[in-house]
């Protein structure tokens, strides 16, 4: 019996590719070798690699369009440097909307003048700060779509004069964007995508070649598109389960037909969070966002009993982060909306008890 499983990341993915992964961990192709005991450089794998690059441009409608996706390593952690590396010559704008968002910043000092356009570290995060602006001379604006520690998410593409760079980890492919405005996307793979193990990072190959500094090898987004991918050893089983699930996904109908879906599992959540006055709401109502809803008891005394509540219906994963404590549930791509109906049942039985 499977759970309901609301965990921030790693966290839920298709069951189906759960089943189609493990076959392949032990018979890959049929061809009697598991799919991680045979060479990256097997015609197989390469395979692999190239149709998980492929789709991942086809949903995020960007195919011939100038861009390029790599499967990388070191999480998207390692993509607050690799951006800075890359792209910061003399200034970078960075929006602050959270923990992650401040970790991209802490990193991006490290390589030239740094500009914090906004911030909403005033309300603990529980926001997106609007009407900033943004200079016109800098390298590029860094953002972070969606925060999944406080639960907001930036509902807009932004129109500023300058590149723009998106901490897409936990949000992408669940909803449509004009993906053309972005000029670097990168997203770890934990959430809608696949296993941890590998980052997406989706670049417009124009905007590179113009930093003066030296780039360590493993971190220059161009060696990476000259060896496609393949410069060391990519993490094979996270890129074929990631490619599972991009195909998943495709085959659903891509992310306008999941964004619906999202639409309808948010919308049941945050209805119950209003509606039961036993809960509150912890981010702004017009940026919540609809992968991590986070909210809180009004009254912690019933904790235990509702802990015990939603536990008993063998939902998994949605004690808060401890920078805002309560609750949060995430409800990635493969989620399903019944999850989320026997998480408001959980609500409305408190609510009876209390
Ligand atoms: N950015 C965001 C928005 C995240 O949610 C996370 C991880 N939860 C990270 C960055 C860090 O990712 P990783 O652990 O893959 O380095």
């Amino acid at each position: 019996m499977k759970k309901h499983n609301f965990s921030a990341g790693p966290c839920i993915l298709p069951q189906e590719v759960f089943k189609q992964a493990s076959e392949a961990v032990i018979d890959f192709n049929g061809l009697g070798l598991s799919l991680i005991e045979i060479s990256h450089r097997d015609k197989n794998f390469i395979e692999v690699m190239d149709q998980a690059q492929s789709l991942a441009l086809e949903l995020l409608g960007l195919e011939n369009k100038g861009y390029k996706a790599l499967f990388l390593q070191g999480g998207a952690s390692t993509q607050f440097l690799a951006v800075a590396y890359n792209l910061l010559n003399k200034k970078s704008a960075y929006l602050n909307t959270g923990t992650w968002a401040s970790k991209a910043i802490k990193e991006a000092r490290l390589f030239g003048e740094l500009v914090e356009v906004a911030s909403s570290k005033d309300q603990n995060f529980n926001y997106i700060p609007k009407g900033f602006s943004v200079p016109s001379d800098v390298d590029y604006l860094h953002i972070t779509t969606n925060n999944t520690i406080f639960g907001t998410q930036i509902k807009e593409d932004y129109n500023f004069e300058v590149p723009l760079v998106a901490d897409m980890s936990s949000d992408i492919f669940s909803c449509q964007r004009d993906f053309s405005k972005y000029d670097l996307i990168y997203a770890g793979a934990q959430k809608n995508m696949g296993p941890a193990g590998t980052t997406l990072v989706v670049i417009k190959e124009g905007i590179l070649g113009k930093v003066d500094r030296t780039i360590p090898s493993m971190l220059d987004y161009k060696i990476h598109i000259d060896k496609e991918s393949m410069f060391n050893t990519p993490p094979v089983f996270a890129v074929y389960v990631s490619m599972l699930t991009l195909q998943w996904l495709k085959n659903l109908g891509g992310i306008q037909a999941i964004e619906k879906i999202n639409q309808e599992k948010a919308d049941l959540l945050y209805d119950e969070i209003d509606r039961n006055p036993l809960f509150k709401g912890f981010a702004a109502t017009e940026d919540r966002s609809n992968m991590n809803a986070t909210f809180n008891l009004v009254d912690e005394s019933v904790k235990d009993l509702f802990d015990g509540i939603w536990k008993d219906a063998d939902i998994n994963g949605l004690n808060g982060h401890r920078s805002v404590g309560g609750y949060r549930a995430s409800m990635y791509n493969a989620l399903p909306l019944n999850s989320v109906e026997v998480l408001v049942q959980a609500m409305q039985a408190i609510e009876k008890r209390a």
